[in-house]
């Protein structure tokens, strides 16, 4: 019998699907699909209809604050009292000793926006450091750079409504059949409608995606710039540009006009290890349709010429003039579900709230007269893996991790254990024991989960949803904007005493007022009784904006898109070597999520693939003297690890695929892919280059 019902959002990716959570009558919970969401009307992928498992079973759950006098000793069960009165005296005297700078916050795009404003505010206003970073540096930086330097602000321009609008999709670098999975549904219906809408995937793997598509160019890895110029220099050949457009709304055209022509499509071709024809084929389509939009993910962001990546590819929409009506548009898909709330409110260690820019003293100046600071510091804080770096380096002191598993999904796995045994104090706030970041705590602090606390998130079309509080969290954890607040107010700071999470939102929306982002017409009551609402809100009954740049304005200070040029079109990632023949790609598989500790509870998710194999092509296989299912030994300059081999034709000679979920589930550390990877990264987004390490491949013969 059901007791009552519930509508909120799916926790775990960017897409942002709308579920109605039901109780019975033993307060058990189970989800469906809500019908009436725009998002995805009433679909739910393998995750998202599992997510009441999740839910309710709490056996993994920590209950209690745990903490530890010294290293020496092991962790005991001690009141919230005891917890944070140690957390604000260890952090009150690293600072005193060794100043603001000596300790960070790392953070993560599943956090409320509520959450990820506060410990903003608490770090960057309060503390007096930009040290604060989050998880998704790891997946959407490269993104956020691209988007600035052509649009002059991080700005997604369309909505999922226009899926259904256009007539060409580019997906590079992605593969949404298995990770944005309900997205990728209605792509497949729009093709299933109309026949005549084409896509085409670029990936340099046979993905799911790839499979459906009308056209896969399946590359080298990290050949994406060469790709992308090649492509719009067959859309000039072919006059498929939209000269009107570039003139009038765009600059620095004939700058890359020239560098698309210093590389001709035969070379590219050979570069890239992509037909000539497809690359003409690929334009073609692209050229010739009337709504074209380009998706992407991680491919292209996790690497060292993210940025080129990014603005080469949204070089594409604007040489077609494809941005600004419907139908069309770049589209960057956030891999966690409010990774775009996060950027909102500055979530990273180079942004402040409301799209502020941390180097523009001016925008500092504003910040800290809306918060009641002195100043905000001018020193870039450490980015997600500078923080690591700083850690082992003794640099920084003390971190405070919240809601993310470093442990497993950092590069260079090893590094980040011996960054964590070398920190003076380590916080790990979270909701689960299976998080392997937990076994290196000082301090461990129970939060609340999904469904236990409430707050807003936004998803990859910058639509923000409200999150209702529906159960009680189990034991004594809290939700994380009142540890944070708390542990502020133990730090002697004044501004952290909000009655609940609303005064928090209101707090951040009025900030908003008159930016590109304004919400300062929205707040909790609006969001409860009239829904999810895409940003900006800038009236009072205005009901969001589906798309961005209607009216040919970018956000540049002349109004004009600009193009830009890469860096450098080669890929600047260490080369396989003799030793290290291999390139290495990670990624996601379909039914598991980050580093498992919510998905790998469900026993039905762990079907699909119950152990992390590599995926390598035949040939490689052969020469590597592997035969599908017997383990593999990859090894790079960084590890080791130890998988069954899946001997396969989806994968490009010379390049083989990890998936990177696994870490303690297993028993092994063995299995943790980030063992291998490198620790470049992009020199400007500072995205790291997940898709990219060197290494070899044998077969694991036992001692
Ligand atoms: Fe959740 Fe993403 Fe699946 Fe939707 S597509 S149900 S948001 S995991």
């Amino acid at each position: 019998m059901v007791k009552n019902e519930v509508k909120t959002t799916c926790s775990y990716c960017g897409v942002g699907c709308g579920i109605i959570v039901k109780k019975d009558i033993n307060n058990k919970v189970f989800v469906e699909g809500d019908k009436e969401h725009p998002v995805n009307k009433g679909m739910l992928c393998s995750k998202g209809m599992n997510l009441h498992y999740v839910v309710n079973d709490i056996s993994d759950r920590i209950l209690y604050p745990e903490m530890r006098w010294s290293r020496s000793h092991p962790r005991e069960r001690v009141s919230w009292d005891d917890a944070l009165g140690r957390a604000s005296r260890v952090f009150k005297s690293i600072i005193k000793k060794y100043g603001p700078d000596s300790v960070g916050f790392y953070v993560s795009g599943q956090s409320l926006t509520e959450e990820y404003y506060i410990a903003n505010k608490l770090t960057k206003g309060f503390l007096g450091t930009n040290n604060i970073d989050t998880n998704s540096r790891l997946c959407m930086s490269s993104a956020v750079v691209g988007y600035k330097k052509t649009f002059g602000e991080d700005s997604v321009p369309i909505s999922y409504e226009d899926i259904e609008l256009a007539d060409c999709f580019l997906i590079t670098g992605a593969n949404p059949a298995w990770c944005h999975p309900i997205l990728f549904r209605r792509i497949e219906k729009r093709k299933e409608e109309n026949p005549n809408v084409k896509i085409i995937v670029i990936d340099p793997r046979k993905t799911d995606s790839a499979n459906f598509a009308d056209l896969h160019l399946q590359l080298l890895p990290g050949t994406d710039v060469v790709l992308y110029n090649a492509i719009g220099r067959r859309l000039f050949e072919r006059g498929l540009i939209d000269e009107k457009f570039i003139k009038n709304h765009t600059e620095g055209y004939a700058a890359y006009k020239d560098l698309i022509f210093s590389t001709s499509i035969k070379q590219a071709s050979k570069l890239c290890g992509v037909p000539e024809k497809d690359i003409k084929k690929a334009a073609d389509i692209i050229g010739l349709s009337k709504g074209f939009i380009s998706m992407w993910a991680m491919g292209l962001n996790q690497s060292v010429v993210g940025t080129d990546k990014n603005v080469s590819l949204l070089n594409l929409s604007l040489i077609t003039g494809q941005i600004g009506k419907p139908g069309s548009g770049p589209f960057s898909l956030t891999g966690q579900p409010n990774a775009m709330g996060g950027r909102e409110v500055g979530g990273m260690a180079n942004l402040l709230a409301v799209h502020k820019d941390l180097m523009n003293e001016e925008h500092r100046r504003e910040v800290a007269q809306f918060w009641g600071v002195d100043k905000i510091s001018d020193k870039p804080g450490y980015t997600a893996t500078e923080m690591f770096d700083a850690l082992e380096s003794g640099k920084l002191k003390a971190v405070w991790i919240a809601c993310t598993n470093p442990l497993v999904s950092l590069p260079n796995t090893h590094q980040i254990e011996r960054a964590m045994k070398k920190a003076k104090f380590v916080v790990v706030q979270d909701i689960s024991y299976k998080s392997d970041t937990v076994d290196y705590a000082d301090l461990v602090l129970p939060a609340a989960g999904w469904l236990e606390k409430e707050g807003t998130m936004t998803n990859s079309e910058r639509r923000i949803s409200y999150l209702p509080k529906e159960i009680d969290a189990p034991g004594e954890a809290r939700p994380d904007v009142e540890i944070f607040c708390d542990f502020a107010q133990r730090m002697g700071f004044r501004g952290f005493n909000y009655n609940n999470a609303s005064e928090i939102y209101d707090e951040y929306a009025s900030m908003t007022k008159g930016t590109n982002i304004d919400v300062s017409f929205l707040n909790y009551d609006r969001l409860k009784s009239e829904g999810t609402f895409q940003w900006p809100v800038p009236e009072h009954r205005h009901q969001g904006t589906s798309r961005l740049f209607e009216d040919k304005k970018f956000y540049t200070p002349n109004g004009k898109a600009q193009f830009n040029l890469p860096s450098t079109i080669k890929n600047t990632s260490v080369q396989p070597s003799e030793d290290f023949p291999l390139i290495l790609t990670t990624g996601r598989i379909r039914d598991q999520w980050h580093t498992m500790t919510k998905t790998g509870k469900v026993s039905r998710l762990k079907t699909h693939y119950p152990t992390p194999v590599l995926e390598i092509n035949p040939v490689d296989a052969y020469l590597c003297k592997l035969k599908d299912g017997s383990i593999a030994e990859i090894k790079s300059e960084n590890g080791v690890v130890r998988v069954r081999a899946k001997i396969t034709e989806t994968i490009k000679k010379g390049v083989v695929f990890l998936p990177m979920h696994w870490g303690k589930q297993l028993q092994s550390d063995l299995n943790r892919t980030n063992n291998l990877t490198n620790t470049h990264i992009d020199p400007t987004s500072k995205e790291p280059d997940f898709k990219f390490t060197c290494v070899s491949v044998t077969k694991y013969k036992k001692p």
